[in-house]
């Protein structure tokens, strides 16, 4: 020690609990359980900084620490999705039902993803899934699940096309999202494609002209973002499935029998029994489930996709399975259930949370709002709502919060849709509110 340095500078650092004893609060020793230790002192050397700083009192470091501590290991935070867009994929498109989140969390550990408990030996991958998926789309000899929609294009085009041709009309070449292009995914796999028609119309015999012996599959994708009105024309299945060749069908959103609400959206059921050989869906669309690729159809093509050695590079993890599995069999999704909740009781709701907030002194009122699926689908197609109306400075506010709360911002005023919220989200969605009034 030197003996000349006796400025008050160094004597608060002496008295800067060292990092070891820090970590010995029992409030830490839990997080590390929780976090991992590294976190933990990170938190803790964060907080010393600050009493060196003289921030705090070299007595805070250790409260000062747990303050610091993240929620939880890891990054991603649970959000209110306010927004009116039941699939906004920049929140992570479709929110697992109950059952489903049950279900990835036992099937979380060692589970028998592989194996038949009964006889002791190796059974196919995600059997009860896959079943569940037949059950759930009869008109279809078997299934198979990759990653997501666009790796179950992947794989059909790989394994069926490669180095042949798909035929696909020039109205269908679409953008999925985020710059990336089907055709340049198609390609990607060494497949050509053989344009036809135009962009508004194309007929069966434009596709009957181009297939060939060299030709692959005829494929056909809902453009599920835009819409094209006017003088438009598209063949049906029921047109393509003649031609003596495979007809793939990408209906974009999962949705696996009609829905009496979105007409114009295509089903798995009714394009295979229009004569469609394969379907492609993603997981976490309209379905409501976990992200991943639904392939349908004929026994033969989803052998050959199945045994691809792609399929082993796109295939989905034990979590994706029980998810998946518990959104087909269980009880309805969140997403369902946003996507049929009745205008009336929404309302009653809006007006309740403006009455209590408007108690506490806070500017909200209900107002009629229009809601819509997103996620890329039914395009066109609007949901009517209630929504929270609050002044614009809430929304940053909102979404920075504890409880982050996304809304969106309309003629200067916040509106936090009730579609996309669960009920039973109400009062945590008033007490966020609160929280930014009060600041
Ligand atoms: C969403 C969509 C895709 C891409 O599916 P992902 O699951 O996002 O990979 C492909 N085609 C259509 C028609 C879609 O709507």
């Amino acid at each position: 020690m030197d003996p000349t340095d006796t400025g008050a500078d160094t004597d608060v650092r002496r008295r800067i609990p060292r990092t070891d004893a820090v970590l010995r609060d029992p409030r830490l020793l839990q997080a590390a359980l929780r976090l991992g230790t590294a976190r933990v002192k990170s938190a803790v050397h964060r907080a010393q900084q600050r009493a060196r700083e003289g921030a705090v009192p070299p007595d805070a470091v250790a409260d000062t620490a747990v303050s610091l501590l993240p929620r939880s290991a890891g990054g991603l935070r649970p959000v209110i999705n306010a927004t009116g867009v039941l699939l906004h994929t920049n929140l992570g498109r479709a929110p697992l039902s109950a059952a489903a989140r049950q279900a990835v969390q036992e099937a979380a550990g060692p589970t028998d993803v592989e194996l038949d408990l009964r006889t002791g030996v190796r059974a196919r991958r995600g059997r009860t899934a896959l079943a569940a998926l037949r059950a759930a789309v009869p008109a279809a000899e078997a299934a198979h699940v990759v990653n997501n929609g666009a790796a179950a294009l992947v794989l059909a085009a790989t394994a069926l096309a490669a180095g042949r041709e798909i035929v696909v009309s020039r109205g269908e070449m679409v953008e999925i999202g985020d710059g990336f292009r089907l055709p340049d995914l198609l390609v990607s796999t060494g497949a050509r494609l053989r344009e036809v028609g135009t962009t508004n119309r194309t007929t069966a015999g434009d596709y009957a002209e181009a297939v060939g012996p060299d030709t692959a599959f005829v494929l056909k994708v809902h453009p599920s973002n835009f819409r094209i009105t006017g003088f438009t024309r598209a063949a049906t299945v029921g047109e393509l499935a003649p031609l003596g060749v495979p007809v793939v069908v990408d209906i974009g959103s999962g949705l696996l029998a009609p829905h009496p609400l979105l007409p114009e959206e295509p089903d798995a059921r009714t394009q295979l029994t229009a004569g469609a050989a394969l379907v492609t869906a993603s997981g976490d669309k309209l379905l409501g489930g976990p992200q991943c690729g639904l392939l349908l159809g004929r026994q033969t093509l989803i052998t050959t996709l199945s045994r691809h050695p792609l399929a082993r590079a796109l295939r989905v993890d034990k979590l994706t399975l029980a998810a998946l599995e518990a959104t087909l069999t269980g009880p309805g999704t969140p997403t369902g259930e946003a996507l049929t909740a009745a205008p009336e009781p929404l309302r009653r709701r809006a007006e309740r949370l403006a009455a209590v907030l408007g108690a506490d002194g806070i500017d909200a009122r209900a107002v009629a709002s229009e809601a819509a699926v997103g996620g890329g689908g039914a395009p066109g197609v609007t949901l009517p709502s209630a929504a929270l109306s609050l002044p614009g400075r809430y929304a940053a506010p909102l979404r920075t919060g504890p409880v982050p709360v996304v809304g969106h911002l309309e003629a200067g005023r916040c509106l936090l849709d009730l579609r996309t919220v669960p009920a039973e989200d109400d009062d945590r969605l008033a007490g966020a509110v609160r929280a930014v009034g009060g600041r």
